[in-house]
C-alpha cells in the first residue's frame, strides 16, 4: 500500500493576503494577495491534488471516497480535517464559527469549525484576537451594536511557537504580520462580526451579525485555557499540543536521527522549516503529506520541524 501521499495545495487570494507564501515557502503561486495555502484539504472549495505515486493527479476527496483503506477505513462522508498556512499581511476580519449542530441546521449540513493555530512567525509586537470582554449576552449585543470594538475585543500578544485552540463560538482574528499553521475541521463556514470598515471592489464585505450573536460564547473562555507556549519542546518525538474531539495536533522537531511509532489511522504532516528524509522520501519546508495507514513507524533524518495531526 502507498505510504506517503504528497499534495499540491490550493491557494486562496484575499484582501488581507501577501506574498510570503511564495517568497518564504517557495510555492509557485503568483499574486500579492495570497492569503491561504490549503495544504491538506478535500474541501469542495479547495480540493487538493495528489502529486506523484500511484494516485498522481487524483483529488484528495476522490481518494477518500475510493481508497478508504489508506485512511484506516475510517467512517465519514468527507475527509475530516483541513490544514492551512495563513499569511496575514493585514488584519483578518473579526469572526466566529458555528459548531456542528448549528452549522448542520443552518448551513446545509456543513460541519462546524473547530480550529487551532501554531504561530510560525510574527513581528515583535505580534497579536491575535482571541475572545471578547462582554460578560453577558446583553452586554455582547450592546458592544457590537454600538461598535465598541476596542472595549469588546480581547487581544493577546503572541510569539512564534505559541499554539492557540479556537473553539466554535470564540470571537477571533489573525492580526497583520502573523503567519500561522491552522489545523481545523474540514469546514468553510465563517460568520464575519466586524471588518474594520474595509472595502473590497468598492464595497464592504458582508457581515453576519445575527448568526454571530447566535453562536458567540458568553463569557469567553479564559486565555490561559486556550494557549500553549510551545517554543521549546523535546526533540525527536511527537509533542502533543492538543488532543480533543476532532483532532490531535503535535509538534515534531527532528534533529539528526529520529524514529517515531504511530497507531493513528493516518497522519497529516506539514513541514514548516528545514529539510530531511522521511521513510526514504525527501521532505522540506512547505511540503504537505499524508502518511497513510500503511505507516507504523516514521524514520527520519535531517533537521526539520513539522506539525502533525490526526483524528
Ligand atoms: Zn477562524
Amino acid at each position: 500500500m502507498e505510504e506517503i501521499i504528497r499534495l499540491k495545495p490550493y491557494f486562496s487570494h484575499t484582501i488581507w493576503g501577501g506574498s510570503r507564501l511564495r517568497e518564504e515557502f517557495g510555492y509557485p503561486e503568483p499574486g500579492e494577495d495570497i492569503g491561504e495555502c490549503w495544504g491538506i484539504s478535500a474541501h469542495p472549495n479547495g480540493d487538493d491534488t495528489v502529486v506523484g505515486g500511484a494516485f498522481d493527479g487524483q483529488k484528495l476527496s476522490s481518494l477518500w471516497d475510493s481508497h478508504r483503506e489508506l485512511f484506516g477505513n475510517l467512517e465519514g462522508d468527507r475527509f475530516p480535517l483541513l490544514v492551512k498556512i495563513i499569511d496575514a499581511k493585514a488584519d483578518l476580519s473579526i469572526q466566529v464559527h458555528p459548531d456542528d449542530a448549528y452549522a448542520g441546521e443552518h448551513e446545509n449540513g456543513s460541519l462546524g469549525k473547530t480550529e487551532c493555530w501554531y504561530v510560525l512567525d510574527c513581528p515583535e509586537d505580534g497579536r491575535l484576537v482571541v475572545g471578547h470582554n462582554a460578560q453577558t449576552a446583553e452586554e455582547l449585543r450592546e458592544m457590537i451594536a454600538q461598535g465598541r470594538w476596542k472595549d469588546f475585543l480581547r487581544e493577546i500578544p503572541v510569539r512564534p511557537g505559541d499554539f492557540i485552540q479556537i473553539d466554535p463560538g470564540t470571537v477571533h482574528a489573525i492580526k497583520g504580520g502573523v503567519m500561522v499553521l491552522e489545523t481545523q475541521q474540514s469546514s468553510d463556514i465563517t460568520y464575519r462580526v466586524y471588518d474594520y470598515d474595509r472595502l473590497q471592489n468598492g464595497k464592504p464585505r458582508p457581515l453576519h451579525l445575527s448568526q454571530s450573536l447566535d453562536v458567540i460564547t458568553v463569557p469567553a473562555r479564559s486565555v490561559q485555557d486556550t494557549i500553549v507556549h510551545a517554543q521549546h519542546t523535546p526533540e525527536n518525538q511527537l509533542f502533543t499540543l492538543c488532543s480533543g474531539r476532532y483532532y490531535t495536533v503535535s509538534k515534531l522537531v527532528v534533529r539528526d536521527l529520529c524514529s517515531v511509532e504511530t497507531h493513528a489511522p493516518f497522519l497529516n504532516f506539514t513541514v514548516y522549516s528545514g529539510s530531511g528524509m522521511l521513510n526514504g522520501t525527501p521532505v522540506r519546508k512547505g511540503d504537505h503529506l499524508i502518511l497513510t495507514s500503511a505507516v507504523h513507524q516514521l524514520r527520519m533524518t535531517g533537521s526539520f520541524e513539522a506539525i502533525v495531526s490526526h483524528v
